[in-house]
């Protein structure tokens, strides 16, 4: 469904992917493990078109989208929650899921599809006149989350969903993705935190200065000596 073929990020001098290769298919879950600067997030903004590539390619359902306008990445089904979630935080949960579907121009199509999102994560539904800068970290990825299913995406990309959560909380935006997942969606899953997500991952790559030096199952990555070293804080 997605494929990365050598691709190549620049930044001015930095080159951040150095012939990057990947796949994710249709409905699978796929965790990009990988220390601090190795690439991960410009992976992300490469597919959903933040950064231009310089080299390589990237092909979503057989047709290339590298170097498309973001808008066109997110209509085609690609959405990207990004790292720090960047939600509105004086506009309403509610409002800030309006905001998610700012490309869905029917408004019935709008209201079903934020039913939807009620319906998955019914702790939005309970807060939905809320505030979003009033909501716990917890409570604010969901909303990201949320927000990036209004979009109706095939693929949802996740950069660091569990950062600065308390690891109870991490269980539940783990568990949130799960059930995302089992309802039909692929998920590309960026986290620092490799155990939590191998646990809800199929299939896994590690990066390394910009290309991936790994792909296993999620359960081969787990035990992997040297996944388990470097990643998995060696126990
Ligand atoms: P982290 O987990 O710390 O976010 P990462 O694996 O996501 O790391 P990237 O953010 O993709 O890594 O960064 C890859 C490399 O590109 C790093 O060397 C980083 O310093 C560099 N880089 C990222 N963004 C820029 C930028 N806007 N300008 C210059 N260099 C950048």
């Amino acid at each position: 469904m997605l494929e990365l073929t050598d691709l190549t990020v620049k930044y001015g001098a930095v080159t951040a992917l150095n012939g990057l290769s990947l796949t994710v298919r249709k409905g699978e879950t796929v965790a990009l493990l990988g220390n601090n600067g190795a690439g991960k997030t410009t992976t992300l903004s490469a597919i959903s078109g933040l950064v231009r590539p310089s080299g390589g390619d990237i092909r979503y359902q057989g047709r290339s989208v590298a170097g498309a306008p973001p808008s066109e990445i997110v209509a085609r089904g690609l959405v990207h929650v990004p790292e720090g979630r960047r939600i509105f935080s004086t506009l309403t949960v509610h409002e800030n899921l309006l905001l998610g579907g700012y490309l869905v121009r029917d408004g019935r199509g709008l209201a079903r599809r934020i039913d939807r999102v009620y319906g998955l994560l019914p702790l939005l539904a309970e807060r939905r006149g809320q505030e979003g800068g009033t909501l716990s970290g917890g409570e604010q990825q969901m909303l990201a989350i949320g927000r990036a299913l209004v979009a109706g995406p095939e693929l949802l990309m996740l950069d660091e969903p569990s950062m600065g959560l308390a690891p109870l909380v991490v269980a539940a935006v783990m568990e949130v993705i799960h059930d995302v997942a089992a309802d039909g969606t692929a998920v590309l899953l960026v986290e620092q935190n490799a155990r939590a997500a191998l646990q809800i991952a199929q299939r896994g790559y590690v990066i390394e200065n910009g290309r991936c030096t790994l792909e296993r199952s999620a359960a081969e990555l787990s035990v992997d000596p040297r996944v388990v070293e470097a990643y998995l804080g060696g126990d």
